[in-house]
């Protein structure tokens, strides 16, 4: 198994109602020997248009972020735990989570083996690490199956400037925990 297969069958994948109303899926994007995996939510409106994860109004703060804190794109692994676009940006359903996970995002990080998985956001976290409170566990690395580092998703970033500047630095933080700074 490799990611390209894995992009192609997210391309092609109606396993859940979100496959119904979608242009196009976002399987993820980076490097496939990336020690980082980043991991949103879902696809947006831009998302949805282009393929590609985290090209609209969040993909530019996560962009400044990344640049802040000296982290390269093409290093990285980007993807979600839901890959197509939820109807008017709705909350991904639990179903919808689950089964995309099982079907897609589980596979993806068992063919990279990152060193540590960034949860961008709520979802991710609950989705993930099964935690519903992400100001409880946001800017800490735990260790579970594997290493997790949850943050805020950079929309919410874009919406607090407290949380903008929490959001820098975690991955700040990040950097300097992968690369030992
Ligand atoms: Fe398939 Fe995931 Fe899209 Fe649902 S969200 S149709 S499981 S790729």
């Amino acid at each position: 198994m490799n990611l390209s297969v894995i992009a192609d069958e997210v391309r092609s994948c109606t396993r859940c109602p979100l496959h119904q109303e979608r242009q196009r899926a976002v399987p993820g994007e980076g490097s496939t020997r990336a020690r980082i995996m980043l991991i949103g939510e879902a696809p947006g409106k831009q998302e949805d248009m282009q393929g590609r994860p985290f090209v609209g109004r969040s993909g530019k703060i996560l962009d400044n972020a990344l640049q802040i804190a000296g982290l390269k794109r093409e290093d990285l692994f980007i993807t979600s735990v839901v890959k197509c676009r939820p109807p008017h940006n709705r909350l991904p359903r639990k179903s919808e989570v689950e089964t995309c996970v099982a079907a897609h995002l589980q596979r993806q990080i068992n063919v990279i083996q990152p060193d540590v998985i960034c949860l961008l956001g709520g979802v991710s976290a609950k989705a993930l690490l099964g935690e519903s409170n992400l100001s409880r566990i946001r800017g800490r690395l735990i260790q579970r199956d594997r290493l997790y580092f949850p943050t805020y998703h950079p929309a919410a970033a874009g919406r607090n400037p407290a949380w903008c500047t929490a959001f820098e630095a975690d991955l700040m933080q990040l950097r300097n925990l992968t690369t030992g700074a």
